[in-house]
């Protein structure tokens, strides 16, 4: 049984509070705490032997490289992410790692952020159910996770620096609530605070961020670990709740605590706590097992991958490759597979399938052409000549195009959404000799498809699929497998149209969020404004039909919704129930529509299934920034269940009695406010209105309204006849009473 760290002399157990290196943290004989070492992630385990970095330069172990966060975000399966946790769980053990850093539930902000191939979704909802997945298959193996970056970390740009200037119903129903779903159904082992500040306070010096909602009211008992170098200020990181600094820094943040505690300034009680936390991973060390079966884990990654990648058009049913179809393959991608992103998730994958050789294999006899290279070297008018000569000859020709590691890494954001200038050209030429066409995208965030998107019959999304992804869009490409992706995020017409262009990535060291929670689809539903693909869209090669909702009011704050889903092609494929909420109720602008529930079924051809969803109180409530809470608004509830965001099939509404708000009233409060207040407004009002003299017309409507927006106080100053005897004071009273409950 280890001792308590917090009997260990002051300097000792501060040892606990840094990293012994790059990736492990500081063993302690005397209390029995081995080092707990730890590493990348998250789609694989990116174990350093020799020389360590945290932007995946130097080269690390081999470990099967799973489909990115980009790829998982688009399955919308929390199975198939809680397999990848529990493969990376699996090798992580035979690489002696306990701590697996991610996933990374960042919401996607900008298309341009250049880690968007790490994150999930511009949906939090979607983002966090595959994250808590994720976590729950890899700590189900006994390897800790670190869910990162937390928070509001959604670029590159100076991601060291920046503050985050965004509003707390932006915070809480945009930006955290992937981090809380994943804490409070899968408790990660570790947390890992983000690089930016947040309203000008660093994420890992955030005490209301890392303390107060984190394990507060989230309830998280694990490690708050800090991004690689994010501490600025390590005493005031420990008192706002952040337990382990990483990487080590030779004792000089330690030094700054031991010295803090005895000039009295920090409470020892702070270094107990935080040294008891960091203790407590030592009991995720195990001995290494004997290795991982890098061959089934191949495999899986290939079966993974084919349930990621979203088919967005397929128009004269270019898709699935018919059999014995003359085929031609261009682009160097389907060669020289582009399988995951730059920068610390980089895995040294255990091997890498190419489409070229899988189409080989499973369809027989191909052309190819490379089309371009991928630095952008060479003679790009010859290499188009060479790829449209072999389309001419085909009668279908499948090109792979997409954006090279060096267009889109950790580290930095990209600043078009633009393909490369040859490729699009090399699209093109194809799409104008070859009798069908079909471009297969490689990139790790989205790409504009204008100016090509109409002269080509079937676009396929690969995004990163991982180092079987080349053999898994094969299997999608003939068909072998039944395409089931859908967008994670939108595809817009323009960067231009995009809610946060005009704050990205900010200037002169902040970054407002002034598009608050109109982030992503939930910006484009609401102004209609027309993208190429929403978010939620996907093909496959048969098709579903929806029927039979049912919608049932389960309370005054929740709800349960049934739907029937039947596969109406001759195919079998696997169906996306989406369920979407839109209202207008309540006191604060909705997005029109918000994805609240959903569920990946199969079906067979003919079957039909019903699925039964619940829509919890969270599915209704918004973020109210006066009652600091969330607030189920009584009202009308329209629920929706969508092919895509912008695509409703069926839809039924609910009344619900919402929450019982008594709002608060201050002599600031508007008039509107009081006389509209549940408990004193309507004697306040007919007293207004009886007091006012005969010729003050019978039109009170626009009167109240001239007078809505006053400060009651000056209002009352004004009008004072008008307000009871008593004054405002014991209507406050009065009004506060109600809210007490008394
Ligand atoms: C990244 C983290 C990563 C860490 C360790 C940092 O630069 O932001 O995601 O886990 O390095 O490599």
């Amino acid at each position: 049984m280890p001792h308590d760290p917090a009997d260990l002399p002051l300097e000792r157990k501060a040892l606990l509070l840094s990293g012994r290196d790059f990736w492990s943290t500081e063993p302690v004989e005397e209390a029995d705490l081995p080092s707990v070492p730890m590493t990348d992630g998250p789609h694989g385990v990116r174990r350093q032997k020799g020389s360590s970095d945290q932007i995946g330069f130097l080269d690390s172990l081999p470990a099967t490289c799973f489909p990115p966060a980009v790829a998982v975000g688009s399955s919308w399966d929390p199975e198939l992410a809680e397999r990848i946790g529990a493969a990376v769980g699996i090798e992580a053990r035979a690489l002696g790692v306990h701590v697996v850093l991610g996933p990374g539930v960042n919401i996607k902000r900008s298309p341009l952020c250049g880690r968007n191939f790490e994150y999930y979704s511009e949906d939090p909802l979607l983002a966090g159910v595959l994250a808590s997945a994720h976590v729950r298959g890899q700590q189900a193996q006994g390897v800790g996770a670190s869910v990162k970056h937390f928070a509001a970390n959604n670029q590159e740009t100076q991601r060291m620096q920046v503050s985050v200037d965004v509003d707390e119903r932006t915070l809480r129903e945009i930006y955290l609530p992937a981090f809380e779903r994943t804490v409070t159904e899968s408790q990660p082992a570790t947390i890992m605070s983000a690089y930016n500040k947040i309203n000008g306070v660093y994420a890992s010096e955030n005490r209301w961020l890392l303390t107060d909602v984190l394990r507060d009211e989230w309830g998280f008992t694990g490690v708050v670990l800090s991004d690689w170098g994010a501490v600025d200020d390590r005493v005031a990181a420990l008192e706002a709740g952040l337990d382990l600094q990483m990487p080590g820094d030779r004792g000089l943040g330690n030094r700054l605590v031991v010295d803090a505690v005895k000039a009295g300034e920090l409470d020892e009680a702070l270094v107990d706590r935080s040294a008891r936390r960091v203790a407590a991973l030592a009991e995720l060390v195990t001995e290494p097992t004997d290795g991982f079966d890098a061959d089934a884990h191949h495999a899986l990654a290939r079966e993974l991958a084919a349930g990621c990648a979203v088919l967005l058009k397929n128009d004269r049913d270019a898709l699935p490759l018919a059999a014995g179809a003359r085929v031609a393959v261009v682009g160097e991608f389907a060669r020289t597979p582009r399988y995951q992103g730059g920068g610390s998730s980089n895995v040294h994958a255990t091997r890498v399938d190419d489409a070229l050789s899988a189409l080989r294999d499973s369809h027989g006899t191909v052309t190819f052409a490379p089309g371009f290279t991928l630095d952008g070297t060479g003679d790009a008018a010859a290499l188009r000549e060479e790829a449209v000569g072999v389309a001419r000859d085909a009668e279908i020709t499948v090109v792979f195009a997409g954006l090279a590691e060096s267009d889109e890494s950790e580290g930095f954001d990209r600043t078009t959404l633009d393909l490369p200038a040859e490729q699009v050209e090399l699209i093109r030429a194809v799409a104008a000799v070859s009798p069908r066409t079909v471009v297969v995208l490689s990139s790790g965030g989205v790409v504009s498809l204008e100016g090509w998107h109409d002269e080509v019959d079937a676009v396929l999304a690969g995004f990163l699929l991982g180092q079987a992804g080349g053999s898994a869009l094969a299997d999608l490409l003939t068909g072998a497998v039944d395409p089931s992706g859908r967008l994670a995020e939108t595809f817009p017409l323009r960067l231009q149209d995009t809610s946060s262009y005009l704050n990205f990535p900010g200037e002169q060291g902040h970054v407002r969020y002034g598009e608050g929670v109109m982030v992503g689809y939930r910006h484009f539903v609401t102004t209609e404004a027309a993208v190429r693909y929403p978010f939620g869209h996907g093909l496959s090669y048969t098709t579903v039909e929806t029927s039979d909702l049912q919608l049932r009011a389960t309370g005054d704050d929740r709800a349960t919704v049934s739907v029937t889903v039947t596969n109406t092609g001759s195919r079998g494929g696997r169906h996306v129930v989406q369920v979407y909420v839109a209202t207008t109720a309540g006191p604060v602008r909705r997005p029109a529509r918000e994805l609240r529930a959903f569920t990946k079924v199969s079906l067979e051809p003919g079957e039909s299934r019903t699925v039964d969803l619940e829509l919890d109180r969270r599915a209704f409530a918004y973020w109210d920034v006066r009652e600091h809470g969330w607030v189920v608004a009584p009202g009308e509830y329209t629920v929706q269940i969508g092919r895509s965001a912008s695509d409703v099939v069926a839809e039924a509404a609910v009344t619900l009695a919402g929450d019982d708000v008594v709002p608060e009233l201050t002599p600031q409060s508007s008039v509107a406010e009081w006389f509209a207040h549940p408990v004193v407004g309507a004697d306040l009002l007919n007293g207004f209105l009886a007091a006012l003299p005969d010729d003050a017309g019978a039109n009170h409507d626009s009167l109240l309204q001239m007078i809505g927006s006053m400060p009651m106080r000056r209002f009352a100053a004004d009008f004072g006849a008008a307000i009871p005897a008593g004054g405002l004071d014991r209507l406050i009273a009065t009004a506060q009473a109600a809210r007490d409950g008394r």
